[in-house]
Formats: structure tokens, sequence, C-alpha cells
């Protein structure tokens, strides 16, 4: 999956053509106002490109958060006024400085660009219906993929349509897996990855994989007390995913996961101020501990004088990094030559736990070496604390369809992007 070839687009292949293009502008929107623009201003590039190159009509269509389907379309419609992707229009139509047309159905005009209401208010779009696609492909000579953060979902507009139309990347697909391969293809070395949030269960299978490649790998936030627990640490009420709901019968258990990779990974090859030999895999030394998440003061508890719980109670949970952890992970990132991070160190929203996050943000800021970022929360993070999209060297705008193809799994919506 990694040396993907992807189909790119040429001039000859666009001109007086008519183009589909599934774009992700599943954007924040705040009382009717988008909050962040960033997924349409990445949709640009193809867009100019195919202006530029005098393709016949552009036809964009996207899906826009998490609609209730009613048995009648129009029904839908009716009840998810505030889904409706005609909020995008103004803003596109200042960028590209062309009037956009909206549809909502699929009986569409000859204007030369549209865009289509919310894929998602159609019931087929999740269930990759074969007639939404055959609808949706009728109406053009070629698909575009340009949405990479929806391409690991098997959906209409994704999956389906690629196989009754050739089918091309855009330019912020490519773009995005080229980043993201630069961690899966001779990364420069040392390679960190950072790893946090709460729910391991969407990042166990690119930890496992990127565990092989990397030299270090960081793990804070709530996905560290899998780890805690597995080295026999009392993580008191600490949040803990040990088995997903749905999982549950195949009998995946995350805190054995942990352990096993800990065992996989014991051998010390790194040495910190070449001299210190470190693990590969390091979690936390020390925690911010709280009876809440409101907890206003917090505590500082060293792990490793804490063993028998001697300085925390059975009622309390660990909530960020500690400071001896922030400065042991700030110095390996500071040697790191690439960084791959996903979740925040702790629960970031909140004062007393923000600690850690914004530190290993700034020593990640700070790295001479290639940063690529990705995870909704670890962007709002960087964001809340006012970094600059420039202190890193990447981005991405998705998250769970970045650590599927980190994992190495194909993905849905790419198997028919890649050139035979
Ligand atoms: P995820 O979607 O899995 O990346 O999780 C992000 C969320 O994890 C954020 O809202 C954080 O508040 C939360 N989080 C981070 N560290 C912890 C922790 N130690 N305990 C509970 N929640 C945490």
């Amino acid at each position: 999956m990694f040396n993907m070839n992807l189909k790119a687009l040429k001039p000859q292949d666009v001109k007086n053509k008519k183009i589909i293009v599934r774009v992700d502008y599943n954007v924040p929107v705040k009382d009717g106002v988008i909050q962040d623009t960033r997924r349409i201003d990445i949709s640009l590039e193809t867009i100019n490109f195919l202006l530029k190159h005098e393709s016949k009509q552009i036809i964009l269509m996207s899906h826009l958060g998490r609609p209730k389907t009613a048995d009648k379309y129009e029904d839908t419609i009716k009840q998810n006024k505030e889904l409706s992707l005609k909020v995008v229009i103004p803003v596109l139509e200042k960028e590209i400085k062309q009037t956009v047309e909206f549809y909502q159905s699929t009986e569409i005009g000859e204007e030369k660009i549209i865009l289509l209401e919310n894929l998602r208010f159609w019931e087929g779009e999740k269930k990759d219906d074969k007639h939404l696609a055959k609808n949706l492909a009728k109406l053009a000579d070629i698909y575009i993929n340009d949405a990479f953060s929806t391409s690991h979902r098997a959906h209409a507009s994704v999956s389906a349509i690629s196989h009754l139309l050739p089918a091309y990347a855009g330019f912020s697909l490519r773009h995005e897996i080229e980043m993201l391969s630069k961690l899966t293809k001779d990364p420069q070395k040392p390679f960190v990855m950072i790893i946090g949030g709460a729910k391991i269960s969407d990042k166990v299978s690119a930890i496992e994989n990127l565990a092989k490649i990397a030299d270090t790998v960081l793990v804070g936030g709530g996905v560290a007390n899998n780890f805690l627990k597995a080295e026999g640490f009392n993580i008191a009420k600490s949040y803990l995913q040990d088995v997903p709901a749905d999982m549950k019968k195949q009998g995946q258990n995350f805190v054995e996961f942990a352990n096993k990779l800990l065992d996989e990974n014991q051998q010390e090859h790194t040495l910190l101020d070449n001299f210190i030999p470190l693990p590969k895999i390091i979690y936390p030394i020390d925690v911010i501990a709280g009876n809440s998440m409101d907890d206003e003061k917090g505590k500082e508890v060293n792990l490793l004088d804490c063993i028998e719980g001697s300085c925390y109670t059975n009622d309390d949970m660990f909530l960020d990094i500690g400071p001896r952890t922030i400065k042991l992970f700030s110095k390996v990132i500071e040697n790191a030559k690439t960084i791959f991070w996903n979740g925040p160190m702790g629960v970031f929203e909140t004062k007393t736990f923000s600690r850690g996050t914004k530190k290993i943000a700034h020593a990640v800021a700070l790295s001479s070496g290639e940063s690529i970022l990705g995870g909704g929360d670890t962007i709002s993070a960087i964001k809340k604390f006012k970094f600059d999209n420039e202190d890193f060297t990447y981005i991405s705008t998705s998250g769970g369809a970045s650590l599927e193809f980190l994992s190495g799994k194909e993905l849905p919506g790419l198997t028919n992007l890649v050139e035979k």
C-alpha cells in the first residue's frame, strides 16, 4: 500500500470533460458560520487545475456531519437544515471568483461549477450503494477523489463510484499520501512517534506498524494508562479503554496489546545524550492526577515512588503527563529527525491538565526534524495554544484515514486510484 503509484491528473485528461470531484467539505459550522476553512482551502488546487485546463463542468460533492435520514429524501432535507452544504458556497465562490450552483438532486443543469447537497442525505451513501454511485457517475466523464480523510470508508461517493468512471487522485489527496509515506518509506532517523488521546482502539494498528519503523514511541494521554496497567501500576480510576464494545467477541484486549508491544521491544537501543540507554516504548514516569477532570489543583505523582498507590488514592485519575515525563519526552523529541504525533498528552481542554500537551507541542515545534501531526484533538490543541501551522512540517486534516493508512491497510477509496 505504501508504494502507491497514484493516477495523477494531466491537462489532457480533463480538457472539455465533465468532472465529478469528491471533496471533503466536512467543516466545523457554528450558528451557520464555518469555523475553519482549511478543508475548503486544500480543495482549491484541484478545482483551479480543472478551471485552468478547460474542463467542461466541475461537479463537487461531499458529506457534512452525521445527518439522520428520514424515509423520504424531502423530509431528510427539512430535518437537517443545519447540515446543508449550502453553507460552503459563499466561501467557495469568494476563493475561486466564480458562481457555484447548488443542487439538491442529481438532476443538474449545465452550469460550469456545481456543488451537490450533503451526500449523506442519501441513505445509499454510507451503504456504498451502487444505484447512488451510478446516478452520480452518470453526471460526468471522469471521477477525482480529493478527499483523503474519507478514503478509509467504503461509501458510494468514495468507493462504488470509483469503479464506474476513470478514477484519478486529486492534488490534496496526493499531497497527504506523499507526506504520510515519508513516515513509512525510509524516514530520516531518529524517528519518534508520539501517541496520546483517549481511545487506543483507533490507534493500535498504526502503533503496531509504526513501532517497527520508529526508533522511539512516546506514549501519553489516556492511552498511556494501558501501558501503565500492563506494567503493573495501579491506575486507580484513570480512563482505560481495554476492550472496545464492538470487538469484545473477538477477544481484543488493549492492556494485553500494550504488554505484548512492551515485551517485543524490550531492547534498549537508543541512547539519550549518547550514553543513557532508552527503551523503544516510553510511557510516563510521572503524571498529574486529579479526582475529576474539573479538578482545579491536580497533584504530581511520581509513579516510580508510588507503586503501592501511597501518594494517590483509588479515587484519583491520571489526567496529564508530569514534569519529569515532559522533560524526558522533550529531550527525545529534540534529537528527532522525523516526528509523527497523534493525540494529546492529557485532558488539554482543562487548564490544570493542559501543560503536558502544550509543552510537547512546544518541543515538536522547536525540533529541527520533520514533524507530521494528525488527529482532530491534536490540531485543536495546537490551535488552542496558539501555535502557527508553520511551526510544523505538515498538519493532516484527517484522523481516522491517516491512522488506517499508517497501519498498512488498503483503503477502499484508494484502490482504484492506483496506476495498474
Ligand atoms: P482521542 O479522540 O482518542 O484522540 O482522544 C482525545 C481526548 O482524549 C481529548 O478530549 C482529551 O481530553 C482526552 N484525554 C487525553 N488524556 C487523557 C487522560 N489521561 N484521561 C482521560 N482523557 C484523556
